[in-house]
């Protein structure tokens, strides 16, 4: 079977290494680079069981567990570090730490080494393209100028070039309702989210800590630190909704941001003041109307499949939304209900 695939994020990325696995002939276009957008600025944090009770929990458990066997496929190059996960807070209570700033306490483990775990999302994304394209893909980089039925399959339009193909999974993030297709699909709606990566001489214990601030002291109501294997640490923060640019590489953070976060990052775990290099990043979280992510066949439209609307949970559940979209388009059976996920749902649409 011939697969387009559009977008090299992690989404993407995870269908086009499923499906190329399975002998499926696949092209994966991309409109800048792989990880070029939220897949690689994220902060990599996977949970098995924190999206329990909703209906994408056997996405998210299933994904948890395909992450900790695409880790050991890859030996280590995906910075997979298993952690645990602390609540921190300004106010009182709990523990203080000695590693924690002034008037910051440990007030509640939220996940064990068995149950959280970080990954490197820039890794994991260009390591399933380069899988992918070990096992026979096609990346292809420029901006589809157009999408066509044509026959049975879809025709798309690539700098001069026609591509043809029997299906085409629009793995397109943020930018699903940007594409030039003349399709109507479900809304994807984009949240900006910022960031700081630190590179620091040692690494930090495996210890991710969420801490609520207090907004009049520290600038802003809460922040995440992701201290990875590789001596170096992302805060993410301060997230609003947003357009996306047409440019996915345009995304850049709001004026003042960057010094807001470092400011607060550090009034929480002082050992970032020591940071060789602090690198401020934004990027764009795709939401669905309803929260869940859409995955499966556009409605109405034969060989059209959506894989998009992670919000912030596409590093985790990219290995098993890749796979079942591959389960679902070579004609396996897929390892949960999928229904929560169809794009048809009328919940998608708002
Ligand atoms: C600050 C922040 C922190 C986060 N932290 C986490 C976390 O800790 N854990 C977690 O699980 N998730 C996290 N997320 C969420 C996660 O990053 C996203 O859900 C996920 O990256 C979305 O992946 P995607 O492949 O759908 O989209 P994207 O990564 O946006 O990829 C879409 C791709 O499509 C390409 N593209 C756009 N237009 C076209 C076109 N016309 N043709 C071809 N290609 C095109 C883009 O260039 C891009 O490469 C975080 C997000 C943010 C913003």
């Amino acid at each position: 079977m011939k697969v387009l695939v559009l977008g090299a994020g992690v989404i993407g990325a995870a269908t086009a290494f499923f499906l190329a696995r399975r002998g499926a002939a696949v092209a994966i276009v991309e409109r800048a680079a792989p990880a070029c957008a939220a897949s690689g600025k994220a902060g990599g944090f996977l949970a098995l069981d924190w999206c329990d009770g909703l209906p994408r929990a056997p996405l998210s458990r299933r994904s948890f567990g395909l992450h900790g066997e695409l880790a050991r496929d890859a030996a280590d190059a995906l910075g997979h570090r298993p952690v645990e996960t602390w609540l921190v807070t300004a106010s009182g209570g709990g523990e203080p730490a000695a590693w924690l700033g002034p008037g910051f306490h440990l007030v509640e483990r939220l996940g064990e080494p068995t149950t959280t775990a970080l990954v490197d999302p820039a890794r994991l994304t260009c390591w399933l393209v380069e899988r992918a394209v070990g096992a026979g893909a096609r990346l292809l980089t420029g901006t589809p100028e157009g999408l066509e039925p044509e026959g049975r399959g879809w025709r798309l339009r690539l700098a001069g070039t026609t591509l043809r193909a029997e299906a085409v999974v629009l793995a397109l993030g943020p930018w699903t309702n940007l594409a030039r297709i003349r399709v109507k699909l479900p809304p994807v709606f984009a949240l900006l989210g910022h960031s700081l990566r630190f590179e620091l001489a040692e690494p930090l214990p495996p210890r991710v800590l969420f801490a609520r601030l207090d907004p009049v002291r520290h600038g802003l109501d809460e922040l995440e630190i992701y201290p990875r294997a590789d001596g170096s640490v992302v805060v993410a923060g301060l997230s609003r909704p947003a357009r996306p640019p047409a440019e996915p590489t345009a995304v850049g953070p709001d004026p003042g941001a960057a010094e807001r976060l470092l400011a607060a990052a550090r009034a929480v775990l002082p050992a970032l003041s020591h940071a060789r290099r602090v690198e401020p990043r934004a990027c764009l979280r795709p939401v669905s109307a309803d929260g869940t992510p859409l995955l499966g066949p556009v409605p109405g439209r034969p060989g059209l499949w959506l894989a998009t609307g992670h919000g912030p949970w596409g590093i985790l559940e990219g290995p098993a939304s890749g796979e079942l979209l591959a389960d679902l388009l070579l004609g396996a059976t897929p390892k949960f209900d999928p229904r929560p996920f169809d794009p048809a749902r009328p919940t998608a649409r708002p």
